[in-house]
């Protein structure tokens, strides 16, 4: 369902390049070898337009809260620094686009998806399925789970000298914004009895939130699609299962893709994981 829906238009030659420095985030500044007139009129148009489909305006919010960077095929491709919540509504998919001539003319789409948000779930002590599980039962408590995958046993990640890993993925339903829905999985993995000590190190649970619909979003707390997911054999395995043809949103890449590269760049090494059972 669309949410909310936004276009501006903004002629080049009104605009200053002193704008670069307000209008531009550090990344915005990064993605471009040369910042003229009509990169900046680009991104400002964008952003009005994204304000206006959230229906908020720009007051109150800021141009530093969202990049628009140039992708490989030429697309937009927007970055979240922070979820502002739109007036109707919560969105889980953005679709931005720009064209120019004399002028910039921009559109931004807002949708709200049914699921399209991924859950992995991560245990390696204590009775590891039976802590998968509660930890579903929790998550059920504020989202609609839609699906699971099986469960899958891995050899540890990052750090080796530990404990087998039980892995599996969920899709849910929810309209808790992003960073909400991080803090009650945070909250779930505390009540659980997880304690941080060192990074990587063993734990009961671990939630980390791989997709949140089409959205990439940078912010201190939140990076989603996970930083590091196409290096992990227990996230790309299980999201092939539940969706073969799904983009990675920044990487633009399927889980098929991901899965086949990941594979190639094993030189024909075991991959280290293998269906353990069901939920
Ligand atoms: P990794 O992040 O490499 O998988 P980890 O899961 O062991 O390692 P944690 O100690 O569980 O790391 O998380 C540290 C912090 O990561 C969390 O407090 C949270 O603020 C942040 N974080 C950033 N992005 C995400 C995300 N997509 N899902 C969950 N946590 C995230
Ligand atoms: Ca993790
Ligand atoms: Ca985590």
């Amino acid at each position: 369902m669309i949410v909310g829906f936004g276009v501006d238009v903004l002629e080049i030659v009104r605009v200053d390049l002193k704008l670069a420095n307000k209008v531009l985030t550090k990344d915005e500044l990064e993605n471009r070898a040369k910042i003229d007139e009509e990169y900046i009129a680009g991104r400002f148009a964008l952003k009005e337009a994204y304000f206006k489909a959230l229906g908020t305006g720009i007051d109150g919010n800021s141009f530093q809260d969202v990049s628009f960077l140039n992708g490989p095929f030429g697309e937009v491709c927007p970055v979240l620094h922070k979820y502002i919540p739109p007036v109707h509504g919560v969105f889980n998919r953005m679709h931005a686009s720009l064209a120019h001539d004399r002028f910039a003319y921009a559109s931004v789409i807002l949708e709200k998806e049914r699921g399209g948000i991924y859950i992995g779930l991560g245990s390696n002590l204590g009775d590891r399925l039976a802590n998968l599980r509660s930890a579903l039962g929790e998550i059920s408590e504020f989202c609609n789970i839609l699906n699971v995958t099986k469960v899958y046993e891995s050899k540890p990640y990052g750090k080796t000298d530990q404990p087998d890993f039980l892995n599996c993925v969920v899709e849910v339903d929810t309209d808790l914004p992003p960073l909400e829905l991080l803090k009650v999985l945070l909250d779930v993995e505390r009540s659980m009895g997880r304690i941080r000590t060192e990074k990587w190190g063993p734990r009961v649970i671990d939630l980390d939130i791989l997709f949140y619909g089409n959205l990439v979003i940078r912010t201190p707390e939140l990076v989603v699609p996970h930083y590091d997911f196409e290096n992990r054999i227990f996230f790309v395995l299980p999201m092939r299962e539940l969706n073969a043809h799904l983009v990675h949103p920044a990487l633009k890449a399927s889980m098929e893709r991901l899965y086949q590269e990941l594979l190639s760049r094993t030189f024909g090494e075991d991959v280290g994981i293998e269906v353990y059972g069901d939920v």
